[in-house]
Formats: C-alpha cells, sequence, structure tokens
C-alpha cells in the first residue's frame, strides 16, 4: 500500500481487462435478483466534464454495492449520438473550409456525423473507465446503431398506429441562426433589448357607441410581430377609459381631438409616456363590454385589410403597457391558444430562415432581427405610432447559438398529450414511481400536468427520421404496419440513411402509389431518440429487464430524459419505463459558482485523476450530500486527499498487524475480552447501516460513518489501546490472539465496505493478503455478520468507558504540556468516579484503556484540583506518576522489571514474551 494511485489504478483497470472482471461479475450473479441501474445516455461530444464524472461515478458506486448486496447488477452504459451539437460542429468545420452545408448531400454530412459520435465514444468511454466505472463497455448502447435506429423508427410506428402522432401547425420557438425548432431543453433566457411601441388600433366596428371613432392602443415588445397581427385582447373585469386628447408636447405623436382607449388604471402614466398634457377622461367601460368591437390594422393602408377583432383573455393584466395585448397567433402560444379558441386564422407570416414570406405586404423578404425598424416607420407613416423606444428585458435564447429566438408558426408533428389519455396515463405513472428525493415526484408532476403536446419534429439532418408518409390530397398519415416494418427492417439493415437514399417505393410496397404520398424528410427530437432507450436496451438485450430498478440524472432531467422516457413509454406501453429515479445536484466551484464547460472555471476529472487518482474523485462524490448541489475545487479536493489518508491509513494498519495472521490464532468471540466483543458490537451496527445506506442510495451518510468509525474508534482508541498487546505480548497470548481476531474480521468487513466507494484502494488492500489471478474484492459479497455480535449492554457500558477515558488521557494531556510526565506510560493516574459509575467499570482494567502502566479507581471524592471535563460529569482524574523501573521493551513503568535476573532491563511479561520467542527471532 505504498504506490500513488495516479500510477497503481492503471494498473489494477489492466488486471481487471485481464480477468475480466465485467464477465466475472456476471458469472457469479447468474440467477441473483436483478438490479437494472438503466444509463441515461452522455451526449458524444467532448471531453468529459465533472458533471459526467459525479453521475457515472454514482451509478458506478450504486452498481457495486447493489452487487455486493446479492443481487446481479449488470450495467449497460450508453451514449446519445444525433443532434444539433454534432451537427453544429461539422458545420462549423465546413464554414472553416469555405463549403456549403447545402451543398453537400445529406447522406455524407450524416456520415461526418456519425464519424464524429464514433470518436468522442472512444474517448468518453477510456474516460469513463479510468474512473473506476464498471460496465458493459465493450458493448455498450448508441442511440445511432442500426438497430437503435430501427428501433425508434418503431416505437414512431406505434404512435402513428394508435393515433398518437398529428400534423400540426403551431407556433414554436424557433433558432433562425440554426433554422429549426426548439425544445425546452435547449432554450436559455438572457437580457435582450427590444424596441417597444404604443400604437393605436382604429375601430372599425364599435361594440358601444363610446368607442365610435376611437383607437384602441396596445403596447408591444415585439414589432416585428404587427404583420402577423390578428387580433386584440382585453381583459373582461379590467376598466377601460375612453380619453380625449387635448394637449400634446412639442414631440408627441399624439393628435389633440384624438380619442384613445386604455386601462383606466393606466390612463395616467399612458399620457405622460406618450407626450399627452392634458386630456379629458370620457367613457368607463369593464373589458366585458368590448366584446364584439372590431378594428382596422394600424398598417391597412400598406395592404393588411382584414379585421381585427378584439377578444377577451385571461391572462390579459394592467402590470404594464396599456391593458391591451395585440395577438399575432403565429408568434406566441398563448396567442395561438386564443386564436384557436375564438377561430382566428394562424397566418403563416416567416419563413425558416427568419424573413417574411413574399406574400406578406409591405416586408417580404426582410429578416425579422431587422424588422422593428421598417416596421416603426410604417406605423409612424400611417400615423398610428404614438411611441417607441428600447428597453432591456430577459428573452429567449438558443443555448448553443446563444441567437435571440422567435416563435413562429411551422408544420410539425405532435405527440399530443390528450390522445389516448396519454396525460393521464404520465400522471398515473409518477404516482407508482419512486422519486428519491421525494421532491422529484412534485416536479416533474407539474411540468407533465401542464405541458402542451410534444413537438417531436426538426428541421435538421443528423438523426432518426420522422418515417411518415402523408397522402397528398387528404393529408392523412399512412397507417400501416407493414410499411412502418419495411421501414424499420431496411433501417436495421443499413442505418437511418435508407430514408434519404432509398426510392420510397421500397417502403410503400405495391400497395401505394409512390405519386400518391408525400415523404416526410423532418428528423425526430433527440429526446424521442433517448425517450426510447428503455425499448432498444432494457427489452432488447437478454441480460436486462424492463422496466429498470432505477434511472439516475441530473435533477434536469426532470424535463429532459425521466420526462421523454415516461411520455414515450407511456403512450406505447401506458406505465414507466422505471420503477425508481434519483436525481443529483449540479457542480458549483468553490466559491459557489455554478459550473459550466463553456464559462471555462472548470478543470477536467482527467486532470485529477492524473494528479490525484480517481479514488479521491469517487470518495469527493459520496462525501457530499449529492441531491444538493456539489462544489468542487483545489481546496476541497486537497481536504478529501486528507480524508483519504485516513482510510488508507487504516487498512494500511490493519495489514501490517495482521502480518502472518493464522486461522488457529482465531479465538471465539465468547471467549474476547470485553474491548473486541465492542468492536465486534460496532462492526454488527455498521454492517446494519452499510445495508440501509446501500439499499436507499445514502451514501454521504454511509461514508461519513465508515470515516468516522475508522478514524475515531479504531485508529484513536481500539488501535491506540491495542498497540501495546499486538507489540508485546506473547504471540500465544489469549489477549493478542483475540484482538488479530477482530482485526482480521476489521479488515474483511472494511475491504467489503469501501469497495464500492474507493474501488481501487479496496482492491489493492484485498490483494495484499488474498493474492492470485482470480481474487478480487469485488468479487465478494458483503460479509455476513453473525447477530451474536450485538450487545446492546456492553455498548452502553463501553460508550461511558469511552467517555471516562476522554477525561483520563484530557488529565495526561495536561500533565505532558506542564512537563510533568513525558509518555502516558509514566502516569498512574486516579480516577474518582461515584459508586454506581464504579460498579458500571467492573472488570475493566483502566490502565489499558488509559494506555498508563497503572491506574486506580477511587469513590472517594475528589480532590478539588483534580481534573474534570464539563462534558463528562461524575468524572475527576488525579494524576500521579507510575512507580517502578521502565521495560526497556514495552516502556511500561512497573515494579517487577528487573525482576528475572536473566533480563535486567525488562518486565515480567517482556522477559516471558523474549522467553517464549523462536531463537533466532530472540537474537535478532
Ligand atoms: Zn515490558
Amino acid at each position: 500500500m505504498r504506490a500513488s494511485l495516479p500510477k497503481r489504478e492503471p494498473e489494477i483497470l489492466a488486471r481487471w481487462a485481464e480477468m475480466d472482471l465485467f464477465g466475472r461479475l456476471r458469472e457469479e450473479a447468474a440467477g441473483r435478483e436483478k438490479f437494472i441501474l438503466h444509463d441515461g445516455p452522455p451526449y458524444a461530444n467532448g471531453h468529459l466534464h465533472f458533471g459526467h464524472a459525479l453521475n457515472k461515478i454514482l451509478k458506478d458506486v450504486i452498481n457495486r454495492s447493489q452487487q455486493m448486496l446479492g443481487r446481479d447488477a449488470n450495467y449497460v452504459p450508453g451514449w446519445d449520438c444525433h443532434g444539433l451539437p454534432i451537427e453544429w460542429k461539422i458545420e462549423e468545420k465546413y464554414r472553416a473550409e469555405g463549403r456549403d452545408k447545402n451543398e453537400v448531400p445529406i447522406v455524407e454530412f450524416r456520415r461526418e456525423c456519425r464519424e464524429f459520435a464514433e470518436h468522442w465514444i472512444d474517448v468518453q468511454r477510456a474516460e469513463f473507465k479510468r474512473l473506476g466505472v464498471i460496465g458493459n463497455w465493450d458493448d455498450p448502447y448508441t442511440t445511432m446503431s442500426y438497430p437503435a435506429e430501427a428501433a425508434i423508427v418503431r416505437e414512431l410506428g406505434k404512435f402513428v398506429q394508435n393515433g398518437g402522432l398529428y400534423k400540426g401547425y403551431k407556433p414554436v420557438m424557433w433558432s433562425v441562426v440554426e433554422q429549426t425548432a426548439l425544445a425546452e431543453a435547449e432554450i436559455e433566457y438572457h437580457d435582450h433589448t427590444s424596441t417597444f411601441i404604443d400604437t393605436k388600433f382604429p375601430v372599425a366596428v364599435a361594440s358601444d357607441p363610446a368607442l365610435a371613432g376611437a383607437a384602441i392602443v396596445i403596447w408591444t415588445t415585439t414589432p416585428w410581430t404587427i404583420p402577423g397581427n390578428r387580433g386584440v385582447m382585453y381583459g373582461r373585469d379590467i376598466d377601460y377609459a375612453v380619453i380625449e386628447v387635448l394637449s400634446v408636447a412639442e414631440d408627441s405623436a399624439a393628435r389633440p381631438g384624438e380619442r384613445l382607449v386604455v386601462a383606466a388604471e393606466l390612463a395616467e402614466s399612458f399620457a405622460a409616456n406618450v407626450g399627452v398634457i392634458t386630456y379629458r377622461a370620457g367613457a368607463t367601460l369593464k373589458g366585458a363590454a368590448l366584446d364584439g368591437t372590431v378594428c382596422h390594422h394600424p398598417l391597412r393602408g400598406l395592404g393588411f385589410t382584414h379585421d381585427v377583432p378584439l377578444l377577451h383573455g385571461d391572462h390579459i393584466t394592467t402590470d404594464q403597457g396599456t391593458g391591451f395585448v395585440h395577438n399575432a397567433p403565429g408568434h406566441g402560444a398563448e396567442d395561438y391558444e386564443a386564436a384557436l379558441a375564438f377561430g382566428l386564422e394562424v397566418p403563416q407570416t416567416v419563413g425558416p430562415d427568419g424573413r417574411y414570406y413574399d406574400h406578406v405586404p409591405a416586408f417580404a423578404g426582410v429578416h425579422v432581427f431587422k424588422a422593428d425598424g421598417p416596421v416603426v416607420d410604417a406605423l409612424r407613416e400611417s400615423g398610428n405610432l404614438l411611441r417607441s423606444g428600447r428597453l432591456t428585458h430577459s428573452y429567449p435564447h438558443s443555448w448553443r447559438s446563444k441567437a435571440p429566438l422567435i416563435y413562429r408558426n411551422t408544420p410539425q408533428w405532435f405527440i399530443g398529450m390528450e390522445i389516448n389519455g396519454l396525460r393521464d396515463k404520465a400522471l398515473a405513472a409518477i404516482d407508482d414511481t419512486r422519486w428519491v428525493p421525494d421532491s422529484g415526484r412534485n416536479r416533474i408532476r407539474a411540468m407533465i400536468a401542464d405541458r402542451p403536446d410534444w413537438c417531436v419534429s426538426r428541421q435538421r439532418a443528423w438523426g432518426v427520421p420522422i418515417t411518415v408518409f402523408v397522402h397528398k390530397e387528404t393529408g392523412e398519415i399512412l397507417r400501416d404496419p407493414a410499411v412502418t416494418e419495411r421501414i424499420a427492417a431496411a433501417v436495421e439493415a443499413e442505418g437511418a440513411d435508407v430514408w434519404f437514399e432509398a426510392d420510397p417505393a421500397r417502403f410503400l410496397g405495391e400497395d401505394y402509389a409512390v405519386g400518391d404520398y408525400e415523404q416526410v424528410m423532418d428528423i425526430l427530437d433527440v429526446w424521442f431518440d433517448s425517450g426510447s432507450t428503455h425499448a432498444f436496451v432494457l427489452e432488447e438485450r437478454s441480460d436486462l429487464q424492463s422496466p429498470a430498478s432505477l434511472y439516475l440524472e441530473g435533477t434536469d432531467q426532470h424535463r429532459g430524459w425521466f420526462h421523454s422516457s415516461l411520455l414515450e413509454s407511456c403512450g406505447t406501453r401506458g406505465r414507466a419505463p422505471y420503477e425508481a429515479v434519483l436525481t443529483h445536484g449540479f457542480l458549483l466551484d468553490e466559491s459557489g459558482h455554478k459550473m459550466s464547460k463553456s464559462s471555462g472555471n472548470a478543470a477536467s476529472p482527467q486532470d485529477v485523476t492524473e494528479s490525484l487518482g480517481a479514488d479521491i474523485l469517487r470518495q469527493w462524490v459520496v462525501s457530499a450530500d449529492y441531491t444538493m448541489d456539489l462544489r468542487i475545487g483545489p481546496e476541497l479536493l486537497n481536504r478529501q486527499v486528507d480524508l483519504y489518508r485516513r482510510l488508507r491509513n487504516t487498512l494500511r494498519y490493519l495489514i501490517g498487524s495482521l502480518d502472518g495472521f493464522d486461522e488457529s490464532e482465531r479465538v471465539a468471540a465468547a471467549e474476547m475480552p470485553e474491548l473486541e466483543r465492542w468492536v465486534l458490537h460496532r462492526l454488527w451496527a455498521l454492517d446494519r447501516m452499510v445495508r440501509r445506506c446501500s439499499a436507499e442510495f445514502d451514501f454521504h451518510a454511509l461514508f461519513s460513518a465508515l470515516h468516522n468509525f475508522c478514524t475515531v474508534e479504531l485508529s484513536a482508541f481500539y488501535f491506540d489501546i491495542r498497540k501495546d498487546s499486538l507489540y508485546c505480548d506473547r504471540a500465544d497470548s489469549p489477549r493478542r490472539r483475540a484482538a488479530r481476531t477482530v482485526l482480521d474480521e476489521l479488515y474483511s468487513c472494511l475491504t467489503a465496505w469501501l469497495a464500492p466507494i474507493l474501488c481501487f484502494t479496496a482492491e489493492e488492500a484485498w490483494l495484499q493478503r488474498n493474492p492470485g489471478n482470480d481474487s478480487s474484492v469485488h468479487l465478494r459479497l458483503f460479509p455476513e455478520v453473525p447477530e451474536i455480535w450485538r450487545d446492546d449492554t456492553l455498548a452502553e457500558k463501553w460508550d461511558r468507558i469511552r467517555r471516562l477515558r476522554r477525561v483520563v488521557t484530557g488529565a495526561l494531556e495536561r500533565e505532558r504540556a506542564e512537563k510533568r510526565i513525558g509518555s502516558s506510560l509514566e502516569a498512574h493516574p486516579t480516577v474518582h468516579v461515584a459508586p454506581d459509575y464504579a460498579a458500571a467499570l467492573a472488570g475493566v482494567d483502566l490502565a489499558e484503556i488509559a494506555i498508563t502502566s497503572g491506574a486506580t479507581l477511587s469513590t472517594d471524592p475528589a480532590p478539588a484540583d483534580a481534573f474534570a471535563l464539563d462534558e463528562v460529569l461524575g468524572v475527576a482524574v488525579r494524576p500521579g506518576r507510575a512507580e517502578g523501573g521502565k521495560c526497556g521493551r514495552c516502556w511500561m513503568v512497573l515494579a517487577d522489571v528487573g525482576a528475572d535476573p536473566a533480563h535486567p532491563e525488562l518486565c515480567g511479561r517482556c522477559a516471558d514474551a523474549v522467553a517464549a520467542l523462536p531463537a533466532e527471532a530472540a537474537a535478532g
């Protein structure tokens, strides 16, 4: 146990590979109850960061401990391979080479994406293995393998057949830079400076005479959506005021005499904002009275001749603006819902590249990022603009390109939450699942309860295609299981590229004419891929099973993988693909800042394994409460090194003290001294804790208990006391044999209990005493601890003794500090206790416990100057010096030193021990 971890760990890994430890574990566990932790696939696009390390180490600790609890913990790691980040990398490369992506055949582009993912799978696999993570690395799953792509096609086919998949037109969060719809998980919010406007919608049809000739005023921060306007929303219970402008500031766009309608409580601030100096307040109307009013579009003169009805909306407030909100159904989720409810047209206004379509009057071809200026100018020229300005607010952006996003009305494919009762099934499945911590249940429940339909289409290239045909005339999806199966079989044999390459007649067969059908060329949301892993991993592999025992990822996956897996499985199987879901927090740096790859404050796990060793990282994972956010940094890792060293020293001490241990030395528990029986009781209690914590994944509590046991109860107490016996007693003394028996049990338990956490160190310690090509601590189970080791009465007694010892130790420390004694063996303290306390200490050798040459227990009242500790009541210690000579072997100060003339420098015990040694050892 000498060499450093960075050097030893790769040697141990090589040994595991050579002995095929993973295969051996499967053999050993054949027939046992399975524990299947289904791996959430990381994305194959870069080196591992600490988030990966935390996630995979935690999984490994769980798998290894479940295996040692007696289950078959078969772990198949996987990778998520399709999707935008990889496409983006290849596109970046093309740009650097001056190539135009649109001129590269899609199959060639997809091939480059595949090679990119393959490269990073190899890199990440090596990095995961280096962390000690054991699993089926030779045969992992990937979402881009042909069988996986085929399984995904079949899963989508199930939604096609059961009617769960539909084509809709819907505004979706759209990136005009990446030219694709984005999933919620791909959106981040940043400050953005927008143009805002107050603009008039002249009343054309008045529902109340007071509105005739007036104009409704709206406020918006997206002037570019005005060409898409189809309505104006009001609040039913809001009071609206019709105000007549009397006088205006010089630079105001308002005109004296015009009548404007705004929320009554906002009238004054509104007037000030638009430069109206004085106005006359006219009629006040409840919002409900506006029902039936129709306005002109403010750009009617430019060709926007449609009616703009006033509609009520429950979401309208008077928090800001004018109390009216303009509705552009293609550019907002709430606008869209309202448009559906009121039967408004949902216009196609903006193309995928962010430019207005050619049919849009006045602005055809203008990019929406540059449209605010032209729209504001046109509104000003129309006489309907009251004010414009700039404001900074939180706005959605693409996580990848960081470009602002827009809502855009697009044809998309959806899985309907209300079709076949998907939402209700998912909510019921959440209730049937164990969530660790329990707060995860409400988190995902709220998301499922409120989420819109699942948009599963992407207008990209690198993914599994939406393998669907649509009838050109009827718009109906072709629902024919035979067609789906022909597609799936082709994908299984040739990969999903076949969808883009092959003649569609190959899929349609003889029953359908190619000319009648449109082949969909969108690809699937990657969350559908990873949401289907349960189908092509858990169900397809004969050595796994579904549902999984456990899914384990960061808390963000309530929105991601847990969520998509739940919907996919509930939509096709009516249940969750997991029995339990465990989440861990995110990483923070030492000062508590969020760590991320892009912010540059992250060193890598590879740096730590090279400098300190993977066991340090593994220990770091379990040393904190992973359900909270975890901090990492150089200081914290150094602290882990200190903690680690104490555990390593405990193991090293055990190995050293057990040198030459022979089974014939073993002593039955009943014949051991109380001190040894107390240690066995502690092992019994810890065994219960290890099993409970392992089952509940509470490794933080487990690690704290083990560390505390090693440092406080063993090193500072038990080992300290028994050092004398181990070095100085005769080899055949019952006390020494009992101690060695207990050390052997400690070694057996600690190497096993630490193995899931410190997988390298425990193995190294195990091999020291159990060499052999087939030997590994990881092939063991947690040792069976006999129930007879339990002794609660003894435990209580020895708790009391340990408290008493603290007082004695304190007294001796003071003596040493004041130079009245050198070592504790020069002391002979008198310990004053109450009579009932003394009775409880019956049979205890106080000097042995206190590591002194003698000790006297007294029930006399303690003198006033006796040493005492506030926290230990009823115990006081009077120090004193031991009388006699100092033994040259055990250093005790005893009366019988020199009693044996053959050994004038030794005490009686040591003279006897030396005499019992074999001749050559004695000479040595
Ligand atoms: Zn001695």
